[in-house]
Parts: structure tokens; sequence; C-alpha cells
């Protein structure tokens, strides 16, 4: 459908508003309006609405289909990804992916095997449409020394068709060890990094959220944090990140991950933490799939009553940048995924209720990740801006929502890519032992 020439005319293609910043169209209800989108030496030229462009190029008419810019992933685990098959959750349960993973890491992440799990990881999300990847990297030592360099090598493998991203990841705990803590920080600057942790409530939390801090403004990091992951009330780390925030002048961009217990706690303490997030400018990203999965888990003979997501709605009311994202893609944490953002976009619109309206929702998977993540214009189809978007074949958020799209096309630099997704069998003598 797509030609393979330098310019062409996508004509009656349906886009959206939220991710059309400043087009000049009449939209519906659903926030939709159709448009030509010339494409012209890998960049859009123009849009327009459907009809009114006379610009010479080819013209293929795509009957009205969505056609989305090209998705965001900004939290996802690259490094621990598919390792199911040798390393299972036993139980389902947040402590038993920890200590699975932690089993597995220890006995198994060669620079080899991170290697070849990652690559898989991003030939998949890149078949899927996606053109940005943020991971966190376990980065407990001795890790930190086997899976940054391998995260650095993977960066330059992909540049072009990937902008691959990296935090750190380590319990907040590990700070304890001021020394090899600075190490780190010094090492994920080196590698242009972004500075993460996990909060817990730990009795001297709020000293160790403020050495995060001084270490991030130190180096000019970014910083991105797992808060919350629980459905325990007295877990209020959001809020401590917020206020160390505000207290530290923290200039740079801060991500939180998760924020479940959030969604448990009284209305009067969750307005305070958002009042405090809005003001020190947090950004929030839920992960609909691997909070569903393990959130109110308590054994196999109970039904799970809650479901795992923390407060976007009330978020993005206030002016919260918020984004959904995949995190754990067949591991302990999440037995399934496979790096696909319209499964995600699909699971947060269900868990989430990402409509009646849809009204801006869709940023969270495209505008709001890439601001977060510094990448200029990403998220959004615009002229000038890079032909890299996908075109679906549903014309409605029904019919888009409603089949996996296997079939969508994925346009990188105006020219539809070879779709082929790995096949599992070749992560197959990992596996093994
Ligand atoms: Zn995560």
């Amino acid at each position: 459908m797509i030609p393979d020439s330098a310019s062409y005319r996508l004509a009656n293609a349906r886009v959206h508003r939220s991710l059309t910043p400043g087009l000049a169209a009449i939209f519906d209800t659903d926030g939709f309006a159709l448009v030509d989108i010339a494409v012209a030496d890998g960049k859009i030229s123009s849009i327009a609405a459907h009809g009114k462009s006379n610009a010479g190029a080819e013209a293929i008419d795509v009957g009205g289909r969505i056609v989305l810019p090209c998705f965001v992933d900004c939290h996802t685990h690259i490094d621990k990804g598919h390792i199911w098959p040798r390393k299972p959750n036993p139980d389902g349960t947040f402590m038993g992916a920890l200590n699975a993973t932690g089993a597995d890491r220890a006995a198994r992440w060669s620079a080899q095997d991170v290697a070849r799990r990652m690559d898989f990881s991003l030939r998949s999300a890149y078949a899927h449409g996606t053109r940005a990847v943020r991971t966190h990297l376990d980065s407990v030592a001795p890790q930190e020394e086997i899976s940054w360099p391998v995260f650095e090598a993977m960066r330059e493998t992909w540049r072009g068709r990937i902008d691959l991203q990296a935090a750190c990841l380590i319990g907040i705990e590990g700070v304890r060890d001021r020394k090899w803590f600075e190490k780190l920080a010094k090492r994920v600057a080196a590698a242009k990094g972004v500075l993460g942790v996990v909060t817990y409530m730990v009795p001297d939390l709020e000293e160790l959220i403020d050495k995060v801090f001084a270490e991030a403004i130190k180096h000019g990091l970014d910083l991105d944090f797992h808060a919350d992951e629980t459905d325990d009330v007295a877990a209020i780390s959001l809020k401590k990140i917020a206020e160390a925030s505000l207290w530290n002048g923290f200039e740079g961009n801060i991500l939180v991950g998760h924020c479940c217990s959030l969604a448990r706690q009284p209305d009067l303490d969750v307005l305070d933490t958002l009042d405090k997030v809005a003001k020190a400018g947090l950004a929030v990203v839920s992960l609909p799939m691997c909070n569903l999965y393990l959130q109110d888990r308590r054994n196999n003979a109970t039904t799970p009553r809650w479901r795992g997501v923390t407060l976007l709605h009330e978020m993005k009311a206030r002016g919260i940048k918020v984004a959904v994202a995949s995190d754990n893609t067949r591991d302990p944490f999440y037995a399934y995924g496979d790096l696909d953002m319209l499964e995600v976009y699909r699971m947060a619109t269900r868990i989430l209720h990402f409509d009646h309206p849809v009204g801006d929702w869709p940023k969270a998977v495209a505008a709001a990740p890439a601001e977060v993540m510094r990448l200029d214009g990403a998220g959004t189809l615009a002229a000038g801006g890079s032909a890299d978007f996908i075109v679906f074949k549903g014309r409605s958020w029904t019919e888009l929502l409603s089949r996996p799209e296997s079939d969508r096309i994925v346009v990188r630099a105006g020219r539809a890519i070879e779709r082929q997704l790995p096949d599992y069998a070749e992560l197959d003598e990992l596996m093994v032992g």
C-alpha cells in the first residue's frame, strides 16, 4: 500500500486531534479528522484537510484508516525480558517475581545473555511500531558492570530505528552505600543515562531520596522512580519524591512509575499528594498490564477485586503529565507481553477507562512520554516532522481496539518496514539448564 518512493501522498487518512498539534481541520466527536498527508524525503511535508491539498505527488487513498504517530514506550525492562521459560514466577506474586528474577540474574545474566534478549525485545517493539524505548537496567553489583556496556552497544546498533534510553534500577536501600552509589551515578552519567531507584517505606527514606537528588543534580541527570508498587496504604513514597523535588529545587525531568497504593488511600491524603506532584512537575507512568497481573493476587483461592492501576484521571485533570507503558515482558513480573504499545493502549482503555470521552488519552502512548524522554517532536504528526507513523485497519476506536491489528503498516522515514516478529525458538538455547 505504501509506495517505495521518495514522495507520495496518503489521502483520506484519519488522524487524532491530540497527536496533530496545530492542525486546522474539522474533528469529529471522537477527535478524528480526515486528512491528506504528504511525505517527501522521509519527512511529512504537509498535513491538510482531506481533498484540500493538490500536491502533485502520487496519491494513495487509505479509505479513512487511522494513522497514528509511532509509539513511545517510556517504562520497560528489556534486560529481564523473555526469561520466563527458564525462570517462571512460582506463585504470581510480587515477592515471587523479585526472588525469581534475583536468582536468575545472579546465575545467568552474562553480557551475551542480556544482549540477545534485549535485541529480541527491540525487534518486537520495532515491528509493532515503537520508535523510542526507555528500559530500566538492574544495576545491583556486579550487574551494572555487565549490563551498562551492553546497553551502550545496543543503543548504537539501534540508532535510527529505536531511540533507546536506560535508567539504573536498585532498591533505595542500595543508596546507603554512599561510595558505591556515587560510583553508579557516575557510570550512569558517562552513559548519558537516567538515575533510577525503587523506593520502599524504609525509616531513612527521606535521607536516601535526598541523596538520589543530590547525585542527579551533581551530574545533571533526569530521574526515574519505581514507587509504591503495592496495595499497602502506608506506602507514600510518591509524596516523598514530590516533596524532595520541591525542597531541592530540582529542574530535571522526573518520571515516577506504578504509584499503585495511591488508589487505595483516603481522598484527603490523595489530594495532598496530587497537589505536591503537580507543583513539583512530576510525570507519572502507569503500567496497567503488569499491575493487573501482580496486584491484588493473594492466593489462588481468591478473585482479584482491584485493578492495580493508579489515579491517572485525577492526575491528568490537575495538569500532571501521564503515560502508560509496557513494563515487563515474559518474565517473573509479567508472564505475557510483547512490547506492543497498541496492546498497552487497548488494555489501558479497558482497565483505566480511556474512553467516554477518549479526549487526549492517546498522548499517553506517544506525545506525553516523548516529552518526558526529551524526544523533540516524537509522538506527534506534524509538517516538518519525520514520517514515522502506523497505518491501521481500524477506522474508529471500536474497530482499532477490538482486533490485534497484526496487519498494521509501520512507516519509518517514509518507507514501510519489514514487520517480522522474532521467532521464540531463537531464545531456546538461552533457556536450557
Ligand atoms: Zn518497572
